[in-house]
């Protein structure tokens, strides 16, 4: 039984390999979600043949109960709030990884039966690691959604940040070593790691925190990882480290696209103010600079476009103008026009979520392009609209070095024919910056929703 337990584990880690490489790609995604969806059935199901299980009536209690939640969750969370509620699912899966090594720790503890140093080392990874990414968790939640914003004393909480891990190693060496080997111990390492999480998630700014909830999603692998060496349970280890592993490169990616290093991120404090925009209101920077245009003479400047460039940010999820944006190309390639969606790799709030906007209005995977096999093209396109798009299309990136996002990659959208900006007003996007595409000579601004202009 045994045997056939850790084969169905090693079937079911095939199977999230095959899923997450079919999500690599739009054309797959769907068919790797189903492939990472049956692994989880067969791991669920070797779980529930193990010994030494609760009864199954607990099971299916738990189950209809949790099940029941994420339904209610997920059916109420809009796309846009996508961030914070994998944030929330970050903080479920360390109180889940922390409750389970504290429980069966004090068991074992009880039962006078703990193990070797190497598991009581798990016990500690897991519940130290799991409430990190719990507090973690709890204040990312909050300052996307604007509850929290930024303390302004960043260093206070640096120095509380490293007084408190120097008490968790501590603290940690002595659990570990059997100095103090008490349930006071452990407790008391629980307590300085939730302080911890809220140390280290406090001071980064709200411009970085999805990155952060990227980081916490690989804590949270790593903390199932640890519970699953507790629980010597292989198929919680697997798939615990390759929610850690992909946790760290989605990490890495995004730092790369946002030219952010990590270090920065986490102890950097938040996104600066640049000079231009220290003290210069938005009036004065855009002072009778910007041309604004109508509805009317976007259709006028398509009707003789033979190339159009669709670059979506987080205002089209805003305006749910996908299927207004589908119709529009829709018409424009009936009159013979080649359309094309430039998708920036952090554009909107998590990444994926221009491809995951647009795959709901169906349209077709080859339209899409990446940054990189965009850029090369724009300067030979008629008209680019952008739409709800800001950061990932400020010049200020490539050409201002006092500017807080200079060394972003972005959309160089500035180079196109004419370019056209939809979005209701002057008021900056995510890093808080003016832009200086709304004042180019080829550039044009269409004050509006995104999906009643289109
Ligand atoms: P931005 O946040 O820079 O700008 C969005 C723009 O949309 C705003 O300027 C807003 O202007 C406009 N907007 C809002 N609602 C509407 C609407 N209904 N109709 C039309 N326009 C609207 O978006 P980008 O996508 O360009 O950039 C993403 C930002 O998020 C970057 O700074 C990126 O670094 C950051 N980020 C992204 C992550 C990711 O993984 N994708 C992760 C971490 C950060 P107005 O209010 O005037 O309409």
């Amino acid at each position: 039984m045994f045997a056939l337990i850790n084969f169905s584990y090693l079937t079911a880690a095939v199977f999230f390999i095959l899923g997450i490489k079919g999500m690599t790609k739009p054309a797959t995604a769907v068919r790797g979600n189903q492939l990472a969806a049956v692994g989880m059935l067969i791991a669920v199901v070797a779980a529930l043949m193990h010994q030494q299980i609760i009864s199954y009536a607990t099971i299916i209690a738990g189950m209809i109960l949790g099940g029941s939640i994420g339904v209610w969750l997920a059916r109420r969370t809009a796309m846009t709030e996508m961030p914070e509620l994998i944030a929330s699912l970050n903080g479920i899966g360390g109180a889940a990884s922390v409750t389970v090594a504290l429980s069966t720790w004090l068991q074992a503890s009880g039962a006078g039966t703990t193990g070797n140093a190497g598991w009581t080392a798990a016990i500690l990874a897991s519940v130290i690691i799991g409430s990190v990414t719990l507090t973690g968790s709890i204040i990312a939640v909050l300052k996307l959604r604007g509850t929290i914003g930024e303390t302004g004393k960043p260093r206070l909480w640096q120095i509380l940040t490293l007084v408190t891990l120097l008490a968790v190693i501590g603290g940690g060496f002595m659990f570990v070593s059997g100095v103090s080997v008490s349930p006071v111990t452990l407790f008391a390492l629980v307590g300085l790691c939730l302080i911890l999480g809220i140390g280290l998630v406090q001071p980064v700014g709200g411009a970085d925190m999805p990155v952060v909830v990227a980081l916490l999603n690989a804590y949270s692998g790593l903390a199932g990882a640890a519970t699953g060496f507790v629980l010597e349970n292989q198929g919680l280890i697997i798939t615990g480290s390759l929610v850690g592993a992909s946790g760290l490169i989605l990490t890495a990616i995004m730092c790369k696209a946002m030219n952010r290093s990590l270090p920065t991120v986490l102890f950097g404090g938040a996104f600066k103010q640049p000079a231009s925009a220290q003290g210069v209101a938005e009036d004065d920077f855009y002072a009778g600079k910007v041309k604004y245009a109508t509805p009317d003479d976007l259709a006028l400047l398509l009707d003789s476009a033979r190339k159009v460039v669709m670059v979506p940010g987080y205002g089209l999820a805003v305006a749910q103008a996908q299927h207004a944006v589908k119709e529009l190309a829709s018409q424009l390639e009936a009159r013979g026009a080649q359309v094309r969606y430039a998708i920036h790799p952090v554009a909107g709030r998590m990444p994926g979520h221009m491809n995951v906007l647009l795959a709901e209005a169906e349209i077709p995977y080859d339209q899409l392009k990446d940054m990189d096999s965009m850029n090369p093209e724009l300067p030979q396109a008629d008209v680019v609209i952008v739409l709800g798009a800001n950061d990932v299309v400020n010049p200020a990136a490539s050409e201002e070095p006092s500017s807080p996002i200079y060394g972003m990659p972005i959309l160089n959208v500035h180079k196109a024919k004419t370019v056209v900006v939809v979005k209701r007003s002057l008021s900056p996007g995510f890093a808080g910056i003016p832009n200086s595409l709304f004042i180019r000579d080829n550039s044009l601004m269409i004050k509006g929703d995104a999906k009643d202009v289109l």
